[in-house]
């Protein structure tokens, strides 16, 4: 299985090959949950943990001001 950096420990967190940009994974070292913000190679950023309910989607037209 593919494996990346967790950008918070620099632990090693394996992601499935069929994970897809801006999945969660979970960083079992450091227990972060982890956006994947590549592909090639697998890169990740650490995900806000604010929000425990999900708003699929729509959040990412919130902020847009300068638009
Ligand atoms: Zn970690």
């Amino acid at each position: 299985m593919p494996s990346a950096r967790c950008p918070v420990c620099e632990g090693r967190v394996f992601v499935d090959a069929s994970t897809e940009m801006g999945e969660i994974v979970f960083c079992d070292d450091c227990e972060s949950n982890l956006e994947l913000v590549g592909l090639d190679p697998f890169e990740l950023d650490p995900a806000s943990e604010a929000n425990d309910e999900v708003d699929d989607g729509f959040s990412i037209f919130d902020e847009a001001d300068e638009a």
